[in-house]
C-alpha cells in the first residue's frame, strides 16, 4: 500500500497534533519544497500473501541492499534533511538487521516508523523495535476477521494482527492502523472504527485499493468511482461519531480525493482552510525499494518512475536531477488529460494521486477516484464506470488498464432505503467489530477471484 498518505504539504491552518508530525512541511519550506519523508521497502520478503499487494511481495529480492549500504543510505537521508522514515516490506521485520537500520535512523535524528501486516510481530520484535527507538507502528487491518483474512490470503492473520496491535499499544510506541477501502471493506468501515478504539489505535490511515500488483488481478474487489458518493458521507459520520470522541485521528490517504463538501472535514485533521495541494512524489516524499530503486513515491510503478539506485547513485543527486523525480514537482495543468485537465481545481490538484491514475487508466494525469468529479457527474445525471481492459504483466509494482465509460446514472428512488456497498444502512451501522464479516465466504471468494486472460476478453468485450 501507499505509505505517503499522511500530512506533508497542506495549505491552511492545521491542528497542533498534525503540525507536530515530522513530515508536515513548515511554512518556510513551501517556497523551496524538499523531501521530508521516506518510505523504504527494506525487503520484499513477506509472511502474508495479500491479494491487494502492489509489490507482489513473497520471497526477498535477490539483490537487496547490504547492511552497510543501508546504513550509508540512512546517512544520505539525514544529510538531505529527511525528517521521518517508515520501514516497510514485504515485512520489514523479516530482514535480520531491520532494528539495526531503525536504530541508525533514530541515532541520526530522524523519526522511524514501521508499517506491518503483523502476522508475526511477536513480543520479542516489539521489544527490539522499542530498543531501536521506533516511534510508532502502523498495523494493517482490512476489515473484520473473515474479510481481512480473505484479503490477506492467510487464515489467522486478523487474530495475529489484532494481538500484535494490542502488544504495541501497551508498549511505549504509538499504535496506528491503516485500512484499504474496497468493495469488501466499505460496508465494514464503521465496525472497523469501533475495533480501533478497542485496540487503542491513536490514528487511522485509509486509502482506496488501487489496481496495482495483485490488486490489478482482482477487478471485482475494486470500488467504482461513483461509490465515493457513498464513501464520503460515511467517512464524515464515522469521524464524528466513532473517532473524534475517542481521540482517534483520521488520515484519509492521498488517493481519497478531492475537494467537494467533505474536504474541510476530512483532510489533514480538519484544519481550517487546509486542502489537498497536489501529489507530493519527489517533492515532499521519496520511496526506496529493497534493491535500491529510488522513486518519488513508494507506490509509483517502478518501470516508469525509477530515477536511480542507492548503492550506485547519490540520493540527493537523483532527487535533484532526474526527470523521474522532478516531473511531479514541475507538473502543470498541461500535463493532465481527460476530465482532470478541464477541472476547476486542476491547477492546485493536478489530478490527485499519480499512482492511482496511472494504475487505473494506464497513464498519469487523469484520476477517476475523485468526489468532486463524481458529484459533477451526478449533477448531470451521469456516472463514471471503470471496465477492466488489460491485465497486469505479473511483476512487482505493475498495473493493467481500465477503460473509463460515462453512463446514465440509475434514477434515484426517494422511497429506497439508503445503502453502503449494497448493504442497507442499518446493517452497516449495526455491525459489531467482532462479527467476523458482513460477507458470506462464497461472496468473499467471488470478489477476490483472480481474473484470467479468458475472463478479460469476456468482461471487456
Ligand atoms: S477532477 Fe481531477 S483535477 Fe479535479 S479535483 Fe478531481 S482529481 Fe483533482
Ligand atoms: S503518487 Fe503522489 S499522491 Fe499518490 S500516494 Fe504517491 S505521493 Fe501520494
Amino acid at each position: 500500500m501507499s505509505q505517503t498518505d499522511q500530512p506533508r504539504a497542506p495549505i491552511g491552518a492545521l491542528p497542533e497534533d498534525v503540525q507536530a508530525l515530522a513530515r508536515t512541511a513548515r511554512p518556510d519550506e513551501y517556497a523551496a519544497p524538499h523531501p521530508l519523508y521516506v518510505v523504504w521497502e527494506i525487503t520484499l520478503a513477506c509472511d502474508l500473501g495479500c491479494k491487494t499487494c502492489g509489490s507482489r511481495a513473497g520471497p526477498a529480492r535477490s539483490d537487496e541492499l547490504s547492511t552497510a549500504q543501508c546504513l550509508d543510505a540512512v546517512r544520505q537521508m539525514a544529510d538531505m534533511g529527511i525528517r521521518e522514515v517508515t520501514l516497510i516490506g514485504g515485512e520489514a521485520y523479516l530482514r535480520d538487521d531491520w532494528d539495526v537500520i531503525a536504530a541508525e535512523i533514530t541515532r541520526r535524528g530522524m523519526t522511524c516508523g514501521i508499517t506491518t501486516g503483523a502476522r508475526n510481530f511477536d513480543a520479542e520484535r516489539v521489544a527490539r523495535a522499542v530498543d531501536a527507538g521506533v516511534r510508532g507502528i502502523s498495523v494493517s487491518l482490512d476489515g473484520l476477521e473473515r474479510t481481512h483474512d480473505a484479503q490477506r490470503g492467510s487464515p489467522g492473520s486478523w487474530q495475529a494482527a489484532t494481538a500484535a496491535a494490542r502488544r504495541i499499544a501497551e508498549s511505549p510506541m504509538r499504535l496506528s492502523t491503516n485500512t484499504q477501502i474496497n468493495r469488501l471493506s466499505l460496508p465494514e468501515l464503521a465496525a472497523v472504527a469501533d475495533l480501533l478504539r478497542e485496540l487503542g489505535s491513536e490514528a487511522w490511515q485509509i486509502q482506496i485499493t488501487v489496481p496495482m500488483g495483485r490488486g490489478a488481478d482482482r477487478p471485482d474487489m475494486l470500488l467504482q468511482p461513483h461509490d465515493l458518493l457513498e464513501l464520503f458521507p460515511l467517512l464524515a459520520w464515522i469521524k464524528q461519531e466513532k473517532l473524534t470522541p475517542h481521540g482517534i485521528r483520521l488520515f484519509p490517504g492521498n488517493n481519497i480525493g478531492y475537494f467537494g463538501p467533505w474536504e474541510k472535514v476530512l483532510r489533514y485533521g480538519g484544519g481550517e482552510g487546509a486542502h489537498w495541494g497536489g501529489c507530493g512524489a519527489g517533492k515532499w516524499c521519496l520511496g526506496v525499494e529493497a534493491d535500491g530503486k529510488i522513486k518519488g513515491c513508494p507506490s509509483l510503478p517502478s518501470e516508469d518512475w525509477t530515477g536511480g539506485y542507492l548503492g550506485r547513485d547519490r540520493l540527493a543527486e537523483v532527487v535533484a536531477d532526474t526527470p523521474e523525480l522532478r516531473f511531479l514537482r514541475e507538473r502543470t495543468r498541461d500535463d493532465l488529460w481527460g476530465f482532470c485537465r478541464t477541472c476547476y481545481y486542476a491547477d492546485v490538484c493536478k489530478a490527485g494521486c499519480t499512482w492511482t491514475s496511472q494504475c487505473t487508466l494506464g497513464k498519469a494525469g487523469n484520476n477517476p477516484y475523485c468526489i468532486h468529479r463524481a458529484l459533477e457527474h451526478e449533477a448531470r445525471g451521469e456516472r463514471e464506470v471503470l471496465v477492466h481492459a488489460r491485465p497486469a504483466p505479473g511483476v512487482p509494482f505493475d498495473h493493467g488498464r481500465f477503460d473509463l465509460r460515462v453512463e446514465e446514472a440509475p434514477p434515484a428512488d426517494p422511497e429506497a432505503t439508503p445503502t453502503i456497498g449494497g448493504f442497507d444502512l442499518a446493517t452497516v451501522t449495526g455491525l459489531t467489530w467482532d462479527a467476523g464479516s458482513v460477507w458470506s465466504p462464497d461472496e468473499l471468494r467471488r470478489r477476490l477471484k483472480r481474473i484470467g486472460r479468458r475472463d478479460l476478453v469476456h468482461i471487456s468485450g
